[in-house]
């Protein structure tokens, strides 16, 4: 009895072990580090791309601030049938910036460890160029598709008949991203939520920096929708395209800062979201800028 017991909890032990590798998370995000530039480019030694594999079939890349002040984050998710890259960054020189190479080489690595072909979709989390610029390296590449940066475009491509006000979601094998068209900051703009890692982008809409806003009330209405949606999926992490803040609250570095010596962390979680909701609410109508320690709503118009 007592041996059999012993044995059942060391298969189920082993059981635990082979079903935390798929879903395995390989970085703490709370802890990881990323390039931040340097006070002297020209000195600056750090790779062009930053490659974060957070786990076994995700990737956070980050551009270095050195070719680009805007150091956008890029995401890459795998399915069984399909990738899903979210921006091409910044700059478009595939010799400064080879995002094209490096995603490539992640698939094909892929590819040849499952013996799969996959198909890789390039979707923009909206149409500003410090997240398009290397389109160019992706388009009229074999099993790639690049979808459109118009609204008519993203709802076209991913069947959504009634944007902004539809969700839909894709499948990449086995793997289901929920699109969710949030304008405000940009008319194109979408969340992308990540129902295995419960992950959700949300671009330029929401992360630890100054928060543009365009349109004040499409931006409230888009908030309120992703406050709505996490109340029926949970958040593990709310992850955006840039870091802007510094580790001191509500201190941002200045616009177009290539050195970003002590950023605020990547993640942001559903308790900032709410912050954001409420600070928009009680704003009402007239947009206004509103410094919090994480984040700053900026309208620009
Ligand atoms: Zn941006
Ligand atoms: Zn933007």
């Amino acid at each position: 009895m007592q041996r059999f017991k012993l044995r059942s909890f060391i298969t189920a032990l082993a059981l635990l072990a082979i079903c935390s590798v798929s879903f395995a998370q390989s970085v703490n995000l709370e802890e990881q580090k990323w390039i931040h530039g340097s006070a002297d480019c020209s000195v600056n030694t750090d790779d062009p791309i930053q490659i974060v594999q957070y786990n076994s079939n995700t990737w956070i890349l980050r551009q270095n601030k050195c070719t680009h002040f805007e150091a956008p984050f890029m995401y890459l998710f795998l399915g069984k049938e399909k990738a899903l890259l979210t921006d091409t960054g910044a700059t478009k020189e595939q010799e400064k910036f080879p995002l094209y190479k490096t995603v490539r080489r992640l698939i094909d690595n892929w590819d040849k460890e499952h013996n799969t072909s996959m198909e890789l979709v390039v979707l923009h989390t909206h149409n500003h160029g410090d997240h398009k610029a290397a389109d160019a390296q992706f388009n009229g590449k074999a099993r790639t598709t690049v979808v459109g940066l118009q609204p008519e475009e993203v709802a076209s491509f991913f069947y959504i008949n009634n944007w902004p006000d539809e969700n839909v979601t894709v499948d990449l094998g086995g793997r289901k991203l929920d699109i969710i068209p949030i304008p405000g900051h940009q008319e194109s703009s979408v969340a992308v939520y990540d129902r295995n890692t419960q992950i959700m982008l949300t671009g330029d809409t929401f992360y630890p920096g100054r928060l543009y806003v365009a349109d004040w009330a499409s931006f409230r209405s888009s908030i309120s929708k992703l406050v709505a949606f996490a109340a029926d999926n949970p958040i593990k992490y709310i992850l955006g395209n840039h870091i802007e803040m510094s580790v001191n609250d509500g201190k941002d570095y200045p616009m177009g800062s290539k050195y970003h010596p002590q950023e605020q962390k990547l993640p942001l979680y559903l308790t900032d979201l709410k912050e954001l909701h409420e600070a928009l609410n009680k704003i009402g109508d007239t947009p206004k800028r509103d410094i919090h320690d994480k984040f700053i709503i900026f309208p620009v118009r």
